[in-house]
C-alpha cells in the first residue's frame, strides 16, 4: 500500500476520516443535505448575516462594479474602493484607530504572529488555541510552549521561569472555537502587565456575538483601551469571508509593511469587502439580532443540559456536547441526521483525544420551534446511542 491509501486507511479504521457533507441552502437556518430538509446547528453564521438580503446586495453591487476579484495584493495593484471601505467600517465598529483585513482568518494568524515574535522570543499559547494561530506560532520559529487550558497558575509558572527577558508572546482565543468558553482575559491581560509579555487574542467567534454593542469578548471584559491591537475573522457573525486585526496606527502600519499573508496574496473580493460593511452597519443598527441569539441561546443549552448531556463550560453560542470516543461521536451525528437536525462530530485531531463531541451551534434565526425540535430529536439520539 502507498502512504496515502495507509493513510487513508488508518483514519478511516480509527473513525477520524473526513469527509464533506453537500449541502444547499434552505429556507431560516436549514438546510438541504441529500434532497432532506434538515434544522442546522452546524454554522458559525451566528446573526444570519451570511444570507441575508443587504449583505447579498452589496457584494453583488461591488461585484458588478469593481469585477470578481481584486486582481493581486493591495500593495501591488493597489486597493478597490470596497477593501478601504469595509476596514473604515471595522475600525468604526471596533472602536479602534485602524483595521487591516486579511484574505481569511487563517492568513491573519499566520502573517501576524511571525511579524510579532521570532526566534529567540517565546510564546505561551492555551492548550486549545485554534489550528492556525498554533501554525502561526510554529512559523514564527520563536520558542513554542503549552499552558493548560485557561490555567493561569500554570501560565504564571511558565512566565516566572522565563528569567531571560526575552520577547514573550500570550496568545488565546476570545472564545475557544470547539468549547465555547472564555478565555479569562483580564487575567490574561494583568499577567501579561506584570511579566512584560505582549497578548494576543483571536476573536473569531467573539465578533459580533460578545459584548453589549457585539464588538467581541474585549468589549466583553471591558478592555478595549487596555489592548493595543487583537485579531477577528470576517467569516463567522460578519458572514462574509476575510480575516482582520483592529488597532492603534501604528500596530496597524506596521502589520501592513510586516506580515507577509498580507502582502503576497491575492486581497479578497470586492463583493465579499462590501458584504462585510453592508453586515457591519446590520449588526450596529439592529441590536436585536443579537437578543434574539442570546435568547436561543440560553433556551438550547436550558433544554440540552435538562436532557442530562454532559456540555462544555460554554459561555457562548457554540455548545459541545461531550461524548468521548470518535466512533460514538459519528454516530450520534449520524443518528441526528436521521431526525433531521445536523449538527458535526468534531474529533482528533481538531480536539483532544477522548474528547469527541458533537458541536452544536445556535443562530438568532432559529426560532423557539426548531430549538424545541431540535432538542427533541437530541433527547431521542441521546438514547439510541446509549449517550443518555
Ligand atoms: C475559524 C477560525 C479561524 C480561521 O478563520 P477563517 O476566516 O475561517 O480562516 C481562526 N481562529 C479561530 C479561533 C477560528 O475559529
Amino acid at each position: 500500500m502507498g502512504k496515502v491509501e495507509e493513510y487513508l486507511t488508518k483514519v478511516e479504521e480509527q473513525f477520524r476520516r473526513r469527509r464533506i457533507s453537500v449541502l444547499s441552502p434552505g429556507a431560516g437556518p436549514t438546510v438541504e443535505i441529500s434532497g432532506k430538509p434538515v434544522i442546522s446547528m452546524a454554522s458559525n453564521d451566528y446573526l444570519g448575516l451570511m444570507r441575508h438580503p443587504e449583505t447579498i446586495a452589496a457584494a453583488v453591487d461591488a461585484t458588478q462594479r469593481f469585477g470578481a476579484g481584486a486582481g493581486a495584493s493591495r500593495l501591488v495593484t493597489g486597493s478597490l474602493p470596497p477593501h478601504m471601505e469595509m476596514e473604515q467600517a471595522l475600525a468604526r465598529f471596533k472602536g479602534t484607530a485602524a483595521a487591516l483585513s486579511f484574505s481569511s482568518g487563517y492568513l491573519a494568524n499566520v502573517g501576524i504572529i511571525p511579524a510579532l515574535i521570532g526566534r529567540g522570543g517565546l510564546i505561551l499559547a492555551d492548550r486549545l488555541c485554534h489550528a492556525s494561530l498554533i501554525d502561526g506560532c510554529r512559523l514564527s520559529g520563536a520558542d513554542f510552549r503549552i499552558y493548560r487550558h485557561g490555567d493561569i497558575e500554570h501560565l504564571t509558572m511558565l512566565l516566572s521561569r522565563n528569567t531571560s527577558q526575552r520577547n514573550t508572546l500570550i496568545v488565546t482565543d476570545g472564545v475557544f472555537s470547539m468549547d465555547g468558553d472564555l478565555a479569562p482575559l483580564p487575567e490574561l491581560m494583568s499577567l501579561a502587565m506584570t511579566y512584560g509579555a505582549e497578548l494576543y487574542i483571536d476573536d473569531a467567534h467573539g465578533t459580533g456575538v460578545m459584548g453589549t454593542h457585539g464588538r467581541g469578548t474585549v468589549e466583553h471584559f471591558g478592555l478595549e483601551s487596555a489592548l493595543p491591537f487583537h485579531m477577528g475573522t470576517l467569516s463567522k457573525a460578519l458572514g462574509s469571508s476575510g480575516g482582520y486585526v483592529a488597532g492603534q496606527d501604528s500596530s496597524i502600519q506596521y502589520f501592513l509593511n510586516a506580515s507577509r499573508s498580507f502582502a503576497f496574496t491575492t486581497a479578497p473580493t470586492p463583493g465579499s469587502a462590501a458584504a462585510v460593511t453592508a453586515a457591519l452597519a446590520v449588526i450596529m443598527r439592529e441590536p436585536e439580532r443579537r437578543a434574539r441569539l442570546w435568547q436561543n441561546r440560553a433556551h438550547l443549552h436550558d433544554g440540552l443540559r435538562g436532557l442530562g448531556f454532559r456540555l462544555t463550560s460554554s459561555m457562548s453560542p457554540i455548545i459541545p456536547i461531550l461524548i468521548g470516543n470518535a466512533e460514538t461521536a459519528l454516530a450520534f451525528s449520524a443518528k441526528l441526521l436521521d431526525f433531521g437536525v445536523f449538527a458535526p462530530a468534531i474529533r482528533p485531531p481538531t480536539v483532544p483525544e477522548s474528547t469527541s463531541r458533537i458541536r452544536v451551534t445556535v443562530t438568532s434565526e432559529h426560532s423557539i420551534a426548531q430549538i424545541d425540535e431540535a432538542l427533541h430529536a437530541f433527547k431521542q439520539t441521546g438514547r439510541m446511542t446509549r449517550v443518555l
